[in-house]
């Protein structure tokens, strides 16, 4: 079984689907140096991202989905994997 999710970005839509049985084994993470703060992420609103000086994912609340990673057109969101 899969989710479809389309989301909306400051260029455009972004359409993915998410397999249910892949959520929560991974969280993600924001790499400093490679954000430029454009706030792209913080659009989606997810509770997980919270802006500080710059947006910072919150790996307890992520659940793993990865749209983040999708919207962010710097590549400064990776995948982690949960112990
Ligand atoms: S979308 Fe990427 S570059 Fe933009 S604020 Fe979020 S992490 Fe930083
Ligand atoms: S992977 Fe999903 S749950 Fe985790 S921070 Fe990104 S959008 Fe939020």
């Amino acid at each position: 079984m899969q989710d479809v999710l389309g989301i909306v970005n400051s260029r455009g839509i972004v359409v993915i689907n998410i397999p249910v049985n892949s959520l929560g084994k991974y969280a993600f993470s924001i790499v400093d140096e490679y954000c430029d703060n454009c706030g792209d992420c913080l659009r989606i609103n997810c509770p997980a991202i919270q802006l500080n000086r710059k947006p910072v994912i919150d790996a307890k609340a992520c659940i793993g989905c990865g749209i983040c990673q999708l919207v962010c057109s710097r590549g400064a969101i990776i995948r982690i994997k949960v112990s």
